[in-house]
């Protein structure tokens, strides 16, 4: 019998405010950060979403629906303080000093 373990890496979601790279206004964003990959990022003003810095292709009603349900990821991400918090840790964990 054959095994499949698939890791993934541990993301930490927290949210900020900052200029989208993809409307281009001032808007709350949605951010899953992981300690070795690039971070994942949606805008509630368009509903973009990106991964490591390239735009995901997605239909304009995905980013309707994006848009519709972006406040209930954004209520329950973390502060960007606890972010910071989180990767400290993880760089401790890790035996890395930041
Ligand atoms: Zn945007």
């Amino acid at each position: 019998m054959t095994e499949l373990i698939v890791c993934t890496p541990r993301g930490f979601t927290y949210r900020r405010i900052f200029d989208c790279a993809w409307c281009e206004r001032r808007t709350r964003h949605v951010v899953v950060d992981y300690l070795w990959y690039g971070p994942e990022v949606e805008c509630g003003g368009c509903g973009h979403r990106w991964s490591d810095g390239y735009r995901r292709r997605q239909t304009n009603k995905q980013r309707a629906l994006n848009r519709h349900s972006f406040h209930k990821r954004w209520a329950a991400a973390q502060t960007p303080a606890a972010h910071r918090a989180w990767m400290h840790a993880e760089l401790d964990y890790m035996g890395v000093s930041a």
